[in-house]
């Protein structure tokens, strides 16, 4: 960036009065500094200034938001929503729940999950893809409530085979 500075030669530096980083002409330099710089925009002389004030190297350009446009623009990952610690809370519990209905079963007591099976309430499932699960409720004639180890979900029940 250095290279190829001189007097009456063109450097990028901040403005002190349009407060960005602009096209300057150069005034005079210190070594192969540029000192005193001339803007070109405002025509104000000022020294030279690389960056803006508090801005490292890493410029911060305006880049188009990643975030949708619902987006407050305060994002805080440290401090969870109230809605994300009650559903991670919850979850928590549910998960206490099934792992008391799992504990110390036999791999006997699981009936393995089928649709056209009718299960009752309390009843131990074996799913081939949610894994170990207890039924915690019989919805109706066709649905019942699982509880797996990461949610509970809604299987069918005494349903015909397709
Ligand atoms: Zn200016």
């Amino acid at each position: 960036m250095a290279k190829g500075l001189k007097v009456a030669g063109e450097v990028d530096s901040y403005c002190t009065k349009c407060k960005m980083v602009l096209n300057h002409r150069i005034v005079s330099m210190v070594g192969t500094k540029p000192h005193q710089v001339l803007c070109l925009t405002c025509n104000s002389p000022h020294l030279f200034r690389a960056r803006a004030p508090g801005e490292r190297a890493a410029r911060t350009s305006s880049a188009p938001g990643s975030s949708g446009p619902r987006s407050t623009g305060s994002r805080a990952p440290k401090a969870p929503s109230m809605a994300a610690q009650r559903a991670e809370q919850a979850r928590a519990e549910q998960e206490q729940v099934w792992r008391k209905a799992i504990a110390g079963r036999a791999v006997n007591d699981f009936t393995p999950y089928k649709i056209s099976h009718v299960f009752q309430e309390g009843q131990l499932i074996a799913h081939k893809r949610f894994g170990d699960g207890v039924v915690a409720r019989v919805i109706d004639a066709a649905k019942v409530e699982v509880l797996f180890q990461d949610a509970s979900r809604v299987l069918g029940q005494g349903q015909p085979t397709a």
